[in-house]
């Protein structure tokens, strides 16, 4: 049977990297035969203009009924002032929430051929090889009660960070899970010196580990982890946290690398027949969008991720693989990476080097 994809170009260099990564899928359906029916489908400022909303009903149907989606980027200072509600950024919330996306896997990946561009030493990220596993639907992003008090003297604002056993357990379960089928290593990372909702995170996390006696837990302050991920990041295989820190420590990986442009993510449910999302760590990169110049690796390879998820692991791993080649033998790459190849010239090699 046919699977259904979604694309969710979105705004800026969405638009860009998402017809990258389409014509990479269209080579990969011809030389795999693969029985995939796409359809495409506006969200966030774009589709706020067009339709007046970020998430129009059809798109939240349409992505119900999809297998998978392929998201772009959302976003760009012409919507900064618009309200919450119709916010460019609802709908990623939007789809992330509906669908119950509540684990965030973020693979932290050096290809050798990028050393150069990593401001950290080569000794010190050659092979790097990390997966971060960030709860996504709760925490303080979510937490409630949440307001900004202004009539009162001094004004205050205050959020709630709020996490119950199941929640952890299921982030957990993912991030244990992982690690069994890579290097056998989680970091679980909380801020248990200060917080209560940390000291619990990482009593469940604890409990959990008698079930998974081949994985190697260890427990790290988050302040640590963003130090340890610059100085020594190769001691880390999967990383697991929260909402908040997974966030910050989720961009912090990618960037050691030399550039977020070439990191993929996906959002998952494994307990629930929902499709999964697959999306690029970077934004809509306003500043050079329009200039044909945003490297669409990440979303090509967020495309990779998303076959793999599909049961097509070949077809995933030959995306890998051309991307790997590319980078090691020539010399199309995208400013970001020290070249002078445009998004169409990168992402031309990438689907040639594909069809082999
Ligand atoms: P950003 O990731 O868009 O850009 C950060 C920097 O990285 C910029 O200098 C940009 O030029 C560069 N960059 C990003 N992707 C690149 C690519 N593929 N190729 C080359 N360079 C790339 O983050 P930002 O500037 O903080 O945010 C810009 C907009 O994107 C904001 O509106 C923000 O809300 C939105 N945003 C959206 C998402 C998402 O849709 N998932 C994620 C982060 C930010």
């Amino acid at each position: 049977m046919s699977k259904k994809i979604l694309i969710t170009p979105g705004d800026g260099i969405g638009q860009e990297v998402t017809s990258s990564a389409r014509e990479v899928l269209d080579f990969l359906i011809g030389e795999h035969e693969l029985d995939f029916d796409i359809t495409q489908m506006d969200v966030g400022g774009t589709s706020y203009d067009k339709n007046g909303s970020p998430l129009p009903k059809e798109v939240l149907d349409e992505a119900r009924r999809s297998d998978a989606i392929l998201f772009g980027a959302v976003g760009g200072p012409q919507w900064d002032d618009l309200g919450w509600d119709s916010r460019p950024e609802q709908a990623l919330l939007g789809l992330r929430k509906e669908l119950e996306l509540f684990a965030n896997l973020r693979p932290a990946f050096l290809f050798n051929e990028l050393a150069g561009a990593s401001p950290i030493k080569d000794e010190i990220i050659k092979d790097l090889d990390i997966l971060i596993v960030r709860e996504l639907t709760g925490g303080i992003y979510f937490g409630e009660p949440r307001a900004i008090v202004s009539d009162e003297s001094p004004p205050y604002a205050f959020n709630t960070m709020i996490y119950n056993e199941d929640e952890i357990k299921r982030i957990a379960k993912v991030a244990f899970e992982s690690a069994r089928k890579r290097g056998g290593k989680l970091c679980s990372v909380e801020k248990a010196n200060v917080l209560e909702v940390s000291k619990f995170w990482r009593s469940v996390v604890s409990d959990m580990a008698k079930d998974y006696p081949d994985v190697e837990l260890s427990h790290q302050l988050a302040d640590n982890t963003a130090m340890q991920l610059v100085m020594n990041p190769n001691q880390f295989d999967v990383i697991v946290s929260s909402n908040l820190f997974g966030d910050i420590l989720s961009d912090l990986g990618p960037a050691v690398t030399g550039t977020i442009a070439i990191a993929p993510g996906g959002n998952i449910n494994p307990e629930k027949n929902y499709p999964s999302m697959f999306e690029p760590v970077h934004g809509s990169a306003p500043d050079i969008h329009g200039q044909l110049i945003s490297n669409p690796i990440g979303e090509i390879w967020s495309a990779g991720m998303m076959l793999d998820h599909l049961g097509e692991s070949e077809a995933a791993s030959a995306i890998e693989t051309a991307i790997e080649t590319v980078l090691r033998d020539s010399d199309v790459k995208t400013p970001d990476m020290g070249g002078e190849a445009s998004t169409v010239e990168l992402g031309d090699a990438i689907a040639r080097a594909v069809a082999g």
